[in-house]
């Protein structure tokens, strides 16, 4: 008998489930300190995965192995068919990596910085394309230092399409942002997504990991105590017959905050 095929359940299903990233048993030893301690995930490709976890949790630690700038202690990765031990030139060629700001050259401005970026990856690069992308274009002519902390983060992800990756890591990117600059950012992020790429981000903030992650993994002490949908998560929790103590409010501070502010951005 003919398989009955329907497009639309197949193609949703294709688009969850075809792993880009696997971590299998990675552990990091810094010394004798056990940093990450065999944690094990995948990332599904067009997702996008939040990492989450207290300070010390070993986020950055993961993330950076998995973007090659750390070597690990033992384990396996393989990134969109890549074993990372074996083939990491090819992995840098296919994601992109989300730099400090602070790190860049101070005498370029945008332009000229993303130009040498294009130079280094040898990728044909307009500037002035990325930075539209970013909303940046009126500070093209401007250097790095005369950015707002809003700008700088989105300039430094807009560093990070130079390459077109497949696959974009973003560590914080919007720790210490006004709620404002921190909703931008999470629309570039969604529209990064919507062409294709897929987004590994580690954030404090939980009502960004509620609003933007398709799945979670929770970090602690360097292992994973939960990974699934925020949503899932959040019923899991419910009916396990968890209750707010106090009673909750139809809004909260940061909607008062919105609401009196706009969404404005202030910085331009
Ligand atoms: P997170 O990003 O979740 O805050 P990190 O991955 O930065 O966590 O750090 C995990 C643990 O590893 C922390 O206890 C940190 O102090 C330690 N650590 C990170 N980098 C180093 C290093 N280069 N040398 C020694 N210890 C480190
Ligand atoms: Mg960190």
């Amino acid at each position: 008998m003919e398989p009955e095929l329907i497009p639309g359940k197949a193609s949703t299903w294709i688009i969850m489930s075809k792993t880009i990233i696997s971590v299998k048993n990675l552990v990091k030893n810094y010394g004798s300190f056990n940093a990450v301690k065999g944690i094990s995930f995948e990332v599904y490709e067009g997702e996008i995965f939040g990492l989450l976890g207290p300070n010390g949790a070993g986020k950055s630690t993961t993330l950076e192995i998995m973007e090659t700038l750390r070597s690990k202690t033992s384990g396996e990765i393989m990134i969109d068919g890549f074993n990372l031990d074996k083939h990491p030139e090819d992995i840098k060629r296919i994601i992109g990596v989300q730099l400090q700001t602070s790190g860049f050259y101070p005498g370029l401005n945008l332009v000229e910085l993303i130009n040498l970026f294009g130079g280094l990856y040898n990728q044909p690069v307009n500037p002035m394309e990325l930075l539209r992308k970013v909303n940046l274009e009126d500070k093209a002519k401007n250097k790095t230092k005369e950015l707002s902390g809003g700008q700088k983060q989105r300039f430094s992800i807009a560093t990070t399409l130079i390459n077109r990756p497949r696959i974009i890591f973003l560590d914080e990117p919007t720790t210490g942002l006004d709620p404002q600059a921190r909703r931008n950012l999470w629309d570039l992020i969604r529209e990064i997504r919507a062409n294709g790429t897929t987004v590994i981000i580690t954030t404090h903030y939980m009502d960004e990991a509620e609003q933007l992650c398709n799945r979670i993994a929770i970090m602690d002490e360097g292992k994973i105590i939960k990974l699934d949908s925020p949503d899932r998560m959040i019923d899991e929790l419910v009916a396990g017959g968890f209750e707010r103590p106090k009673q909750v409010k139809a809004a909260n501070l940061e909607d008062v905050f919105i609401h009196l502010t706009g969404r404005e951005m202030r910085e331009e």
